[in-house]
């Protein structure tokens, strides 16, 4: 992809964001690994706002060193750190959706009640421990959370997930949200049934050959 198609498909995806209602106004923001950097959304400007132009570019040799009009997202650290963390991945996203967030308010995991939670490649959705936003130390955090998880919640925030490329981290937000909601309407008929890890290491096994999977 060019330079100018991953800006255009960040807005895109931030936009869907909004749409869905994983996010809203300021919330969450998006980076996509370009060359030797970065390319990241700006901090605190409205998604409906926001132009190709204004995504922010952040080199791997020099975090303070951004070219852009605006500078880059508060979060930073965290979209910086893993992209150089993972190589695997290509691409950064957060939100703060709002059923996720409860769970993570509570600083609570979602358990394997349902299967769907091995989408992240485990046996749950992992909650980080709490830093403030926009830190270093919420950085160290996520990345300590996200070995071998291609998503988590974060303490009293959000949501983090990573991936290939954008439209499957989307996909996996929505996921995480789907399995937040659920896990909560569970929990108001009673305490759901947790798959135990036999059953998890088999659907894991399953997972190798599911879906998304073939488009890579
Ligand atoms: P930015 O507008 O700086 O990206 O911040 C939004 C956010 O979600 C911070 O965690
Ligand atoms: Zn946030």
């Amino acid at each position: 992809m060019s330079e100018l198609e991953i800006r255009k498909e960040i807005i895109e995806i931030c936009l869907k964001m909004e749409k869905i209602g994983l996010n809203q106004g300021t919330s969450g923001n998006i980076s996509h690994r370009y060359k030797d950097g970065l390319l990241i959304t700006p901090s605190g400007i409205a998604y409906e706002e926001l132009k190709p132009q204004d995504i922010a570019f952040v080199p791997f040799s020099d975090k303070k060193n951004f070219k852009g009009k605006y500078p880059p997202s508060s979060e930073l650290d965290f979209h910086f750190d893993l992209l150089v963390a993972k190589p695997e991945i290509n691409c950064v996203l957060h939100n703060h959706s709002t059923y996720a967030t409860s769970i993570a308010t509570c600083q609570k995991e979602i358990p394997p009640y349902h299967y769907m939670v091995a989408v992240a490649g485990g046996k749950k959705i992992p909650c980080t421990s709490y830093a403030t936003f926009g830190t270093k130390e919420l950085s160290n955090s996520i990345i300590k959370t996200l070995q071998g998880y291609s998503a988590c919640l974060i303490a009293n925030h959000g949501v983090v997930t990573v991936a290939k490329d954008l439209k499957k981290a989307l996909w996996l937000a929505i996921e995480v949200e789907n399995l937040a909601r659920g896990y909560i309407h569970a929990k108001t008929i009673g305490e759901p049934v947790v798959l135990d890890d036999k059953e998890m290491d088999k659907i894991l096994e399953k997972f190798k050959n599911y879906g998304l999977k073939k488009t890579k």
